[in-house]
């Protein structure tokens, strides 16, 4: 399988941007399993520079990247005090590096946020095995991250657990054969039963309650925005439009995503809650490998249950779908928007009701053509940005931040 360029020992060399997140340790945990066969060759985080040395310690890569340049002298420092040889690198340039390394065969696309676009499109372009988590990147940059992933030769493989579900249900059916519909299921979040939405607090909105995960998509979890960035990532990435592509609420989080075929037969991917099945189905397809997650026990699931989303307590989703509808420009202006209001909204300044508000008022002044090239998707994201944090002062400037305990009930 990992042939090309492989590693000293034959060890496939993985690369991984967001080494310090949820789904980068949960990566590191399954690779950790696999000695002989995965070898870590480059590792990125953000600003958490203690534990991406920390990292270093434990996986030796021949790089290490951290974003935020004012922090590259000291993981320099930190590494030499640990005799560790890695080389050192930060900013845009250095996440590139971990992109492109030769050395990596695979990549792992795990920064959240925009932000990881540019190096993920860099992996697609060198040809990498590309393990994509970072779902805002297909989301804004649909067309040109495929594109690259066909021009540079790479294999593209869903690490979010939906998509992955998808992925192996449709196994059977290259090119999407003989598919009525995509169904992906979603947990409903930790207000799924909610009925008075201000005075929500983002612990509350983190507390997710099947699924341990970073800040911003335990938000977008929590207002559904999650499932309207998956069901743009679905049509990407299988190539259906809004009408083939369905939304159940299924708040065990037991079924992952299921196909419905034109036979009437639906397969469905079924497991306990843990990123650790997805990514290590990824990263050893087409060979199935362990991850250390646990079986389902079957005797103690009391119920699978299933229920319509309410597009009208969760207006996010409703504005996901009207963003696929309006044509990729939209979806960009969305995801910026989103990004922008779900911060204001951890830092204190909007309340949770204003993270809808903040995305129609940037989507209803914010609009642009397809974007031809990954420069424009980065103008249009920049523009919408400054659009959403106006929108956000408006909002924080009216004082309307609800107080008061949310009524919360599971
Ligand atoms: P996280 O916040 O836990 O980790 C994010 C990682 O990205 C960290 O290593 C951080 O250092 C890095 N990062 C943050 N901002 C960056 C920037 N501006 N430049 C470079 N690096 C930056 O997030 P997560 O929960 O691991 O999610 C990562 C991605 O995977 C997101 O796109 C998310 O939607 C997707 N995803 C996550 C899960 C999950 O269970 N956590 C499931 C499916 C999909
Ligand atoms: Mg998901």
């Amino acid at each position: 399988m990992h042939s090309a360029g492989a590693a000293p020992g034959g060890a496939a060399g993985v690369s991984i941007l967001g080494a310090t997140g949820s789904i980068g340790g949960s990566t590191l945990d399954v690779i950790a399993r696999h000695p002989g066969r995965f070898r870590v060759v480059a590792l990125t985080a953000q600003s958490k520079v203690d534990e991406l040395a920390a990292l270093c310690g434990q996986f030796h890569p021949e790089l290490a990247v951290i974003g935020d340049p004012a922090q590259e002298a000291r993981l320099r420092a930190l590494l030499r005090e640990r005799g560790l040889a890695s080389e050192v690198r930060s900013g845009s340039e250095g996440l590139l590096a971990a992109a492109q390394a030769q050395t990596a065969q695979t990549v792992v696309a795990a920064i959240v946020g925009a932000a990881g676009l540019l190096p993920t499109i860099a992996a697609a372009r060198a040809g990498k095995r590309l393990l994509l988590a970072n779902k805002e990147a297909i989301v804004c940059a649909g067309a040109l991250l495929l594109d690259a992933v066909r021009t540079g030769g790479a294999t593209l493989l869903p690490v979010d657990s939906e998509h992955n579900a998808i992925h192996q249900c449709l196994a059977g059916a290259p090119a999407g054969q003989g598919v009525r519909r995509l169904i992906l299921t979603a947990s409903g979040g930790p207000f799924r039963q909610c009925r008075d939405f201000s005075g929500i607090t983002p612990e509350q909105a983190c507390a997710h309650p099947n699924w341990v995960m970073g800040r911003k998509i335990s938000v977008d979890s929590a207002t559904l925005m999650n499932k309207g960035l998956e069901v743009i990532e679905a049509s990407w990435l299988f190539g259906f439009p809004r009408s083939q592509i369905a939304v159940v609420v299924h708040p065990q989080s037991v079924i992952h995503s299921m196909v419905e075929f034109g036979d009437g037969s639906v397969l469905a991917q079924l497991g306990t809650p843990d990123m650790r099945t997805p990514i290590a189905y990824a990263l050893g397809f087409p060979e199935r490998i362990e991850s250390g997650s646990a079986g389902l026990d079957f005797a103690r699931l009391a119920a699978l249950t299933f229920e319509e989303p309410d597009l009208e307590r969760f207006p996010c989703l409703a504005l996901a779908y009207r963003a696929l509808d309006a044509g990729p420009a939209s979806s960009i202006v969305l995801n910026a928007a989103n990004e922008i209001a779900v911060q204001a909204f951890l830092e204190r300044r909007i309340p949770f009701t204003g993270i809808a508000a903040v995305i129609a008022a940037t989507m209803d002044a914010v609009s642009a053509p397809a974007p031809a090239a990954v420069s424009e998707v980065l103008e249009i994201d920049a523009q919408a940005r400054r659009s959403a944090m106006a929108a956000s002062a408006r909002w924080a400037g009216t004082g309307s931040s609800g107080a008061g305990a949310a009524q919360v009930s599971r």
